[in-house]
């Protein structure tokens, strides 16, 4: 059961706060991504585009799963930008109950609630499995 104290909507003062830290988080992750597009020689990304990915080498596929995940948080800062604009951030998307004040200090970018993300990941995890049978089937 969570704890009543996790259950404290963020008060408008701090959703203010974090969207000030969204918007910075944002900021550096842009940053990071443009960097690491300027060390990259576009003729290699062009046909790196055109290849399965697990043709390519393992250190081009750790650049492309490095930049899935930063697109990933992007859109994920995104979604909660504009839940803040929507007056929603404290609400569960999946259940509309309250997020809570920790969890959302700790993520900034949460949009379920504790309860929510676990059974969230619970499927996550179930389907990752089922994928890594099915890869070792292939091979
Ligand atoms: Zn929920």
């Amino acid at each position: 059961m969570a704890d009543p104290l996790e259950l404290e909507p963020l008060s408008d003062a701090q959703v203010d706060q974090q969207r000030t830290s969204l918007l910075e988080k944002r900021e550096r992750v842009l940053a990071a991504v443009k960097s690491a597009e300027q060390n990259q020689d576009p003729d290699e990304l062009r046909v790196a585009d055109e290849m399965d990915l697990s043709s390519v080498g393992y250190d081009q596929a750790f650049e492309y799963r490095l930049r899935d995940r930063d697109a990933t948080l992007l859109k994920k800062i995104d979604k909660a930008l504009r839940r803040i604009d929507a007056g929603e951030y404290n609400f569960c998307e999946e259940c509309d109950g309250v997020i809570g004040a920790p969890r959302l200090l700790a993520r900034p970018e949460a949009n379920l609630c504790i309860d929510c993300k676990e059974k969230q990941e619970h499927v996550e995890k179930m389907y990752e499995k089922r994928r890594q049978r099915m890869t070792s089937f292939e091979m």
